[in-house]
């Protein structure tokens, strides 16, 4: 016999209670919060255009954090509690310091500020049937054919062999040339690319960017008069020979502003939201914040695409330096296991961006545990590839502990993981951290389009991705 089981009201209460649904952001929001939302990212556009490299990054964020009453390291006083601190002018770090001693522990989020482009190669001016070129290198993970026929500006800096820095920044003003990479018309790309696989159609030799096409009046048997009248060019404009070129960090990236998508304006479309999305959340999160009780840093590193190696890369000891700093500056005894203890009471948050579901491709993610578009920060427990390899796979009391503090803030999260086991994967900076001894896990933005010249995501993630990291750090400011 059929019981009479549950009334609708009964049924929803119950799903209420016991069930988990993951919700959309913008229907969780009050108008105020919404119109947060959107000044939130009209201001992240600012940043995004005026922070396309590391180092635009690093000196960005180091301005910014001078209007936030943050001070050097080097030059802070004894009872300064905001403290800021940079190397080599591609990585930086904020501290605030909390009314606990550094040795209980600090909450740390890092985030990285380098992004994929294409690096200039050592010997990088030559000319080809009257066209002067310069050849790259590329930089992290890229699909080679999207960086071909789109405007491209070229940023970064030149250093002298007296070592004066000579900046370039070439094609983001309107009134600038661009640059960019040729293509091979259809008609004749059968054989060279539709036949092949898409991995190998360009090849890393084939992304020269164009660079000049007016030879220098002369005499007619003179030989690269284009690439001469260049380098003219470069000397009269810049003071640079072709020597300099060598002891230079020069980068192409995608020409132009970060843009609003969509008829709604619900998304924004970049490049290098990898990771400037956790990144400005990240400063924007802990320049609000007051006294904490414990100290709050906010890491932002280089070279996280390309392994984080280097010395301003996560694998380097740049935490380990900021920490010491602290434990210095709080005069408590420096025993040989001091600096250990106080990382091993340490939170963190490897704050990055993660894969968005793309309905084009369903057959790669995994729509129950992939972030959703709009569906606020994406928790990742675990990173890695074929078996959780390389993943730091944050404890399950640290996931409670997050997300009891996200609940009680009322940030909208979600909990998901990058595409389907055994699809592909990737790895953060979590497990460089987790080497320190400290508690990590997995925060960030999901994205469309992710490592492309023009990555998109939407204004809810970004806004609800600033909100986890403020309450990370115990709110401050509303
Ligand atoms: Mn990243
Ligand atoms: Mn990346």
């Amino acid at each position: 016999m059929k019981g009479k089981g549950l009334s609708r009201e009964e049924y929803k209460k119950l799903e209420k209670r016991l069930a988990r649904k993951r919700r959309h952001v913008w229907s969780q929001l009050t108008d105020e919060g919404r119109k947060d939302a959107l000044k939130y990212a009209d201001d992240y556009k600012k940043f995004l255009d005026r922070a396309k490299t590391e180092r635009e990054a690093s000196e960005a964020i180091m301005e910014a954090s001078d209007g936030y009453g943050f001070v050097p390291f080097d030059r802070a006083g004894e009872d300064a509690h905001r403290l800021m601190w940079g190397f080599k002018g591609k990585m930086c770090a904020l501290v605030v310091v909390g009314r606990r001693p550094i040795t209980e522990g600090a909450l740390i989020i890092a985030s990285h500020i380098d992004a994929p482009r294409l690096d200039l190669k050592q010997n990088p001016l030559y000319e080809d049937l009257d066209m002067a070129y310069l050849k790259t290198h590329y930089y992290g993970g890229i699909k080679k054919f999207q960086w071909l026929t789109r405007p491209l500006a070229l940023h970064g800096v030149a250093i002298k062999e007296d070592g004066r820095a000579v900046s370039i920044n070439i094609g983001e003003d309107p009134l600038d040339p661009v640059f960019t990479i040729n293509d091979i018309l259809p008609h004749l790309a059968y054989k060279v690319q539709a036949d092949k696989k898409i991995s190998e159609a360009v090849t890393g030799e084939k992304l020269n960017v164009i660079f000049g096409g007016i030879p220098l009046a002369g005499p007619d048997d003179m030989k690269e008069s284009v690439k001469l009248s260049i380098l003219n060019l470069l000397n009269e404009r810049y003071g640079l020979v072709e020597e300099d070129l060598v002891s230079a960090e020069l980068e192409f990236v995608p020409a132009g502003p970060a843009r609003d998508v969509g008829l709604d304006r619900a998304f924004v479309g970049a490049y290098g939201h990898d990771d400037r999305a956790c990144a400005y959340a990240s400063f924007m999160a802990i320049a609000q914040q007051k006294r904490p009780d414990n100290t709050l840093i906010a890491l932002f590193l280089d070279k996280e695409e390309i392994g984080s190696d280097g010395n301003t890369g996560a694998k380097s000891r740049l935490l380990e330096a900021v920490m010491y700093g602290l434990v210095r500056r709080s005069k408590v005894s420096l025993e040989t296991d001091t600096l250990l203890g106080a990382f091993m009471r340490s939170k963190a948050i490897s704050g990055d961006v993660t894969a968005g579901v793309d309905p084009d491709y369903l057959e790669v993610h995994e729509k129950r545990n992939d972030a959703l578009m709009g569906y606020g920060i994406c928790l990742t427990k675990y990173t890695g590839s074929r078996g959780k390899v390389g993943a730091n796979d944050a404890h399950a009391e640290y996931m409670g502990w997050i997300r009891g503090v996200w609940n009680s803030a009322g940030v909208i999260w979600q909990a998901g993981e990058l595409g389907k086991v055994d699809e592909g994967g990737g790895g953060t900076v979590a497990k460089y951290l987790a080497e320190q001894g400290m508690d990590v896990v997995d925060a960030g933005t999901p994205l469309l389009s992710m490592h492309s010249p023009f990555e998109v995501a939407h204004k809810a993630d970004l806004y609800m991705t600033y909100r986890a990291y403020r309450a990370f750090y115990g709110e401050g400011k509303k």
